[in-house]
């Protein structure tokens, strides 16, 4: 671990929780578009995340904050950073 403290996640959590009821992520998640592919989903299908993972240092600010599809979450969650980056150039030229 990187000295991220569990206290910090939880209150950055429920930030996030919060920023999601807001005007603000309504407005973000109504082109209905995943941040990383770029592919077009109902609302409900979007998820929040955290463009720097709060492990990684990252907060539950504005601008840390993208809707992502589940497929690209998933991905997110279960590569590491190295291969979520591959992911990612994969995703720019069109490979995926
Ligand atoms: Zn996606």
């Amino acid at each position: 671990m990187d000295g991220v403290d569990d206290a910090t996640i939880r209150t950055e959590r429920a930030k996030a929780r919060e920023l999601r009821k807001s005007r603000w992520w309504q407005q973000k998640t109504s082109s209905g578009l995943c941040y990383y592919c770029g592919r077009k989903f109902p609302y409900k299908q979007l998820t929040m995340d955290h463009l720097i993972p709060l492990a990684r240092g990252g907060r539950s600010t504005k601008d840390n904050l993208v809707p992502s599809c589940k497929e690209c979450n998933t991905q997110k969650n279960s590569l590491l950073p190295l291969e979520w980056e591959e992911y990612l150039d994969k995703l720019k030229q069109g490979l995926l």
